[in-house]
């Protein structure tokens, strides 16, 4: 039995699911969401339902967003004739700083490997 509160440790357990965070510094966070006070930490709160629950996949882009088409996929005045694929949304983010892409995107959600596409098609050529 741990002399945490049950509470106390479930965030601390929901904390150290992410990634790069440690039992040590999912404990701090912990602690540092009991400092807030209770509206701060129901704001908090409200912001990671909101992400979940309003946030989805653009269907043009794959991008996220909280509309059907996302804003550069709806806009008139990007060149829908380039596509950048990129493995991440945090990568649209990255080339639109930059203010010089005027192209549109479609986001991967991971790597893909050609390799296995590639030996996937030829089997399912095969089979054919
Ligand atoms: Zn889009």
């Amino acid at each position: 039995m741990g002399y945490n509160a049950a509470p106390l440790e479930r965030l601390i357990e929901q904390f150290a699911k992410l990634p790069g965070i440690g039992r040590k510094g999912a404990t701090r966070l912990a602690y540092q969401v009991l400092s807030m006070d209770r509206e701060e930490a129901m704001e908090f709160a409200r912001a990671i339902e909101d992400a979940h629950t309003k946030i989805h996949r653009c269907k043009v882009c794959q991008n996220f967003t909280e509309d059907e088409i996302c804003p550069i996929c709806s806009s008139e005045s990007r060149d829908h004739s380039v596509i950048c694929v990129v493995e991440n949304p945090r990568d649209v983010t990255a080339f639109e700083r930059t203010r010089e892409f005027r192209g549109v995107y479609h986001v991967l959600h991971g790597l893909i490997c050609l390799w296995t596409v590639l030996v996937r098609n030829s089997f399912a050529s095969k089979n054919c």
